[in-house]
């Protein structure tokens, strides 16, 4: 597993911090629980985006292109970290966004990560749920090459084998960290979407022969999707870094108990999620991903799922600039 051999240009604040969250920890009363945060990037308030748009917006440089595009949900964390790296590399960036929750809310449409892709100078174009975003970036491009411009689209999510790279290096990382710390982890735990970063994670322990399980928690597909999502991406990552069969099936587990109504649609466990961690660790969660994510391992904390002897590393994978956009779900539990 060697990262050098594939482009990669810098655009976050790496290590991020491995640190202990002693109040949750004591208000749960189970294992210790610990957060790497790459909430702390960096790059336009950071998230898990940004390692992916090391190895992606370093691939779109060496083939010469000039605009990248990509597309997401309307508050997508990974268009406004792209509209990011996209101005600081000096390229344009053109933003396709789903709306896939279906809200009206002027502070969903308008606000949190689309007021920030407007700001990092990116144009959004809006579809309704359903449309087959990949088709439509192709237009896009297609439009972009009859100008004399070369573009470079970016899966959703930036997942596919190239973007899972940078989770291959915060596996690395994450593991020289505890090390050094001399903190034994049991179980990294994070939300999963896109399916890149827990298959790029998975590389990066299992090439390490860490033997450390990664548990996602889903906020979109049913489990067997998921899992066969992250698989599939996983295999294709290990194929890339010339290690077939480093992952063994049993080794990428998904748990979507905690999706609640649908992809971006806040649950009560979200929101409870939301204020513990706001309020115990002064962490901000986020209403799509980590706040879900987090309601899992609350959840299964809860119910004893780990030993109180355990260590678990919830990987805290950003996006709180989406609270904006759920404003009054969280104006209806603020204290008086
Ligand atoms: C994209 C995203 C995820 C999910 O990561 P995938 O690699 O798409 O599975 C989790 N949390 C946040 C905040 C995200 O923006």
């Amino acid at each position: 597993m060697h990262l050098a051999r594939f482009p990669r240009v810098r655009l976050g604040h790496f290590p991020t911090p491995l640190e202990a969250m002693p109040n949750l920890t004591k208000l749960l009363g189970g294992p210790k629980v610990y957060i790497k945060r790459d909430d702390c990037t960096g790059l336009s308030s950071g998230g898990n985006k940004t390692r992916k748009l090391e190895f992606l917006m370093a691939d779109a440089l060496q083939k010469g292109c000039d605009t990248v595009i990509t597309q997401g949900a309307i508050q997508s964390n990974h268009a406004r970290q792209t509209a990011a790296a996209a101005a600081k590399l000096g390229m344009k960036c053109r933003i396709l966004l789903e709306n896939r929750t279906g809200s009206t809310s002027p502070d969903y449409c308008g606000s949190g990560n689309v007021l920030l892709d407007h700001i990092h100078g990116a144009p959004t174009q809006t579809f309704p749920a359903g449309t087959p975003m990949n088709a439509e970036m192709e237009k896009v491009a297609e439009e972009i090459r009859s100008h004399g411009g070369k573009p470079y689209i970016i899966v959703g999510g930036g997942s596919n084998p190239i973007g899972a790279l940078g989770y291959v290096n915060c596996a690395l990382e994450l593991v020289a960290q505890a090390n050094d710390m001399s903190l034994r982890i049991d179980h990294v735990v994070h939300a999963t979407g896109s399916a890149g970063t827990q298959a790029g994670l998975v590389v990066g322990l299992e090439g390490l022969r860490s033997h450390i399980p990664v548990l996602g928690i889903g906020t979109r597909a049913p489990r067997p999707l998921q899992e066969e999502n992250i698989y599939k991406l996983a295999c294709a990552t290990a194929d890339l870094m010339d290690m077939p069969g480093a992952v063994a099936r049993e080794r990428v587990v998904a748990n979507t108990d905690y999706v609640g109504a649908g992809y971006g649609v806040p649950t009560d466990g979200m929101v409870e999620a939301v204020n513990i961690l706001a309020r115990t660790e002064g962490i901000l969660l986020d209403p799509v991903y980590s706040g879900k994510g987090m309601a899992g391992l609350i959840d299964l904390i809860r119910k004893g799922h780990f030993k109180t002897s355990e260590n678990v590393v919830f990987l805290h994978t950003g996006g709180s600039v989406g609270l904006f956009g759920y404003n009054n779900i969280f104006d209806a539990t603020r204290p008086n």
